[in-house]
């Protein structure tokens, strides 16, 4: 067993730290995976790499030998941020399990909003008993904005459920079946043919506040929205007008700027807007933790670092 430790930090109030260093040290045997508060200063001399989930980096700071952290969540915008004036590198949780939870929630809730869910409930509460007009999947076309990890899986699942799939990425992709769109100049290109779009980006200098009057102008009349990225991406004040204006449809938001969402927000009440408490995709402890143990296993057998996140994209 190393005698050097492997501390899991997390922000102060999280209530799940020990469950996740036991669910590490059971997939790292060999490793002592300790909570930071119970780390000496010889362990804090002598640690090398570190697990976290929204650490205080005033903690991180006190790891001088520390060479680089694992997040055990697959946004790490804080993270960058947090730790911009260190030289730590930062691995990101890129997890086949969330890829497949976050698609499942792309696919339930375009099939909500394809299904006219929302305008259902609001005839339930009149009383009115009025079917709305059918449209099949084909009929219907999703954009994804990100077709990264998570926008992949998505795309193949809303696929299967027989959705038109058009997605947007910085470079290029080639999926079957997708028609993929890159850069900024061809985003309103997409747009102008989305029906539902689908926020799946990393928050980044360059997509904060991307989804703004702009590109939601840039959508057909009635359009809906979901965003499960970050809260950030999109310019919460256009949204607003575009949704009061009925530009806007329906938009399923998970993700705020300020969370757990204030109780005075106008989104609470907006007849337009569904509410999700991020949840759209959480981590999976278990999966996590088995893919965190190999990247440190690797690591510690041959000294290489898995993909690190690039600071200058920030992401
Ligand atoms: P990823 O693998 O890094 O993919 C990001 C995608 O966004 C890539 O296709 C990338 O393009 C594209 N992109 C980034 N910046 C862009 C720009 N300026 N213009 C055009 N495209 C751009 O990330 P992921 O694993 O799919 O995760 C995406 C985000 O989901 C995370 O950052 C996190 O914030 C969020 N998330 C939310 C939840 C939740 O529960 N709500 C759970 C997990 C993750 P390239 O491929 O060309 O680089």
């Amino acid at each position: 067993m190393s005698s050097i430790k492997i501390p899991f930090l997390a922000a102060p109030a999280y209530s799940h730290t020990q469950a996740w260093v036991d669910a590490l040290q059971k997939n790292l045997p060999d490793e002592q995976i300790v909570a930071f508060d119970s780390m000496n200063d010889e362990d804090k001399a002598t640690c090398k790499v570190a697990i976290v989930a929204n650490p205080d980096p005033a903690q991180l700071k006190q790891l001088p030998q520390l060479q680089w952290v694992h997040s055990v969540w697959a946004g790490v915008e804080r993270l960058i941020s947090d730790l911009a004036d260190t030289e730590l590198k930062i691995v990101r949780l890129i997890d086949q399990q969330l890829a497949t939870t976050m698609a499942e929630a792309v696919l339930a809730w375009t099939l909500y909003l394809h299904r006219d869910m929302p305008a259902y409930a609001r005839q339930q509460k009149q009383q009115l008993w009025q079917p709305r007009e059918y449209l099949r999947p084909q009929q219907k076309t999703i954009g994804l904005l990100g077709l990264g990890a998570l926008g992949e899986v998505a795309a193949n699942s809303l696929l299967r459920a027989g959705f038109n799939v058009i997605g947007w990425s910085r470079n290029r992709k080639e999926f079957a079946g997708v028609e993929c769109f890159a850069g900024t100049d061809e985003l309103p290109v997409m747009l102008a043919k989305t029906d539902i779009l689908v926020c799946l980006l990393p928050l980044t200098p360059d997509t904060k506040g991307l989804v703004n009057a702009q590109t939601l102008q840039a959508l057909p009349q009635g359009a809906s929205l979901i965003n499960f990225a970050r809260g950030a991406i999109i310019n919460d004040h256009d949204l607003h007008i575009a949704l009061d204006s009925g530009h806007i449809g329906h938009a399923v938001l998970d993700v705020f700027e300020t969370e757990p969402l204030p109780t005075i927000a106008w989104h609470w009440q907006h007849p337009s807007v569904t509410v999700l408490p991020h949840c759209s995709a959480p981590t999976d402890r278990e999966t996590a933790s088995l893919i965190v143990a190999n990247n440190i296993r690797r690591y510690r057998f041959t000294g290489e670092l898995p993909v690190t996140v690039d600071r200058v994209k920030g992401y």
